[in-house]
């Protein structure tokens, strides 16, 4: 099979998607259910027909564009990303996994291929969490690992519940419907641009992704006692922020002296109360951003913060709330599906890179119902979700090549 991918019409086609957009190019705003994101999903259904796929949309907006395959009973194989953006964010992020999938079933279709399992592009609702405050919703739902029922209880800024906005967008059906049968994927496959500098650095053009980290988020709170910036004496105070600044470091500590490199823990933000500047901080909340590849790993290092926090507590007088907003597990590739994408590299002579997904994407929740793997292109400075962000026509073009031979692979 001789396969080509037409460079020239992928790469105007990303152009023609970033004109779906709430910012001044070439910045991109794309939120959910927005008028912008529906008339890119308009946009691209238009392109999935024009392919001779069958298009159909599921209750929360998933939308899946099957070519159908020899074996109607088969197991799918899919490929798909996302078409959301944050505000202010770049062109690249998300859309190219799903036009360079869409262009991939293109060039097996010209290129005469026949697939036994069906292909499927499949493009997730809200990748990203601005509208409703969760990343991924889609393909939680399509995996099940959010509920319909929780689902339910998400809203946006405004208020709006998700069925009121999803409804109000012309989705029809119930949430419930979402999740997706056991067994209908054989495999999944995602492209994606790296949003880190590895490939750049290393000028290679490909990683072939091993494992996803997984985040878990904690809200800390400290109490204390607040109080005259002058009255109170040293020896006298239980000042939150200072406590607070302990626990920041020592959890800093624990990250660098966990013995492995996939280990990361931030603390984003800080809010002090009352914030005077003559005034003993009361009050402190902390967010906490713990990362890794390896479940026992990160669960050890909440251990960790755990532990500090009740030290802390004791010596400082001080009493700290610990609240876990999340915690997904981290995911390893589906070992098929790694090696379909390293045959497809070794066929063409391209270098590749084994890598870690340090982001979660939506291949995270498909891999706790199929095996998935995601092959990265570089993208400039590892910059991405800003304006800036850039891959070039080249790198797209060869991950879509590879990703179209690995479908190929998988689908035969
Ligand atoms: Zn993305």
């Amino acid at each position: 099979m001789n396969l080509s991918v037409d460079q020239a019409r992928l790469v105007s086609e990303i152009e023609t998607l970033t004109t779906f957009s709430d910012a001044d190019p070439p910045a991109v705003t794309r939120v959910v259910f927005t008028p912008a994101d529906l008339r890119a999903r308009s946009w691209i259904k238009d392109r999935c027909e024009e392919a001779g796929l069958v298009v159909r949309r599921d209750p929360i907006g998933n939308t899946f564009a099957r070519w159908p395959g020899s074996d109607a009973t088969a197991p799918i194989v899919g490929t798909g990303s996302h078409i959301d953006a944050i505000p202010n964010a770049g062109k690249y992020d998300g859309t190219v996994g799903v036009l360079g999938g869409l262009e991939a079933i293109r060039a097996l279709k010209a290129a005469g291929f026949r697939p036994k399992h069906s292909i499927e592009l499949l493009i997730f609702t809200s990748e990203e969490p601005t509208r409703f405050g969760i990343g991924c919703l889609g393909s939680r739902l399509l995996a099940g690992t959010l509920s319909a029922e929780n689902a339910k209880k998400l809203s946006d800024g405004e208020g709006a519940t998700v069925d009121e906005v999803r409804l109000k967008a012309g989705m029809s059906g119930t949430i419930d419907e979402v999740k997706l049968p056991a067994g209908y994927y054989k495999a999944f496959v995602e492209l994606h641009i790296e949003q880190g500098p590895l490939l750049e650095r290393e000028r290679i053009p490909l990683g072939v992704v091993e494992r996803i980290a997984a985040p878990a988020s904690l809200r800390l709170t400290f109490e204390g006692a607040g109080g005259h910036a002058g009255g109170v004496l040293m020896p006298d105070r239980k000042d939150a922020l200072c406590a607070a600044a302990e626990v920041i470091l020592a959890l800093e500590h624990a990250a660098k002296s966990s013995g492995a490199i996939d280990t990361v823990a931030t603390v984003g933000i800080c809010d002090v109360f009352p914030g005077a500047v003559n005034s003993i901080p009361a009050r402190v909340r902390l967010s906490v951003d713990i990362r890794d590849t390896n479940l026992d790993r990160r669960d050890r290092m909440m251990k960790t913060l755990e532990e500090v926090c009740r030290s802390i507590e004791a010596r400082r007088g001080v009493v700290i709330h610990s609240e876990l907003l999340n915690a997904d597990a981290p995911a390893d590739s589906g070992t098929g599906v790694i090696s379909a994408l390293i045959q497809a590299c070794r066929k063409h002579g391209f270098p590749f890179l084994p890598m870690t997904s340090r982001a979660y994407h939506d291949s995270l929740f498909i891999s706790r119902i199929a095996p998935v793997a995601m092959l990265f292109i570089p993208c400039r400075n590892g910059y991405s979700h800003r304006p800036d962000e850039y891959a070039s026509p080249d790198d797209i073009a060869r991950g879509t090549l590879v990703l179209a031979e690995a479908l190929a692979t998988l689908a035969e």
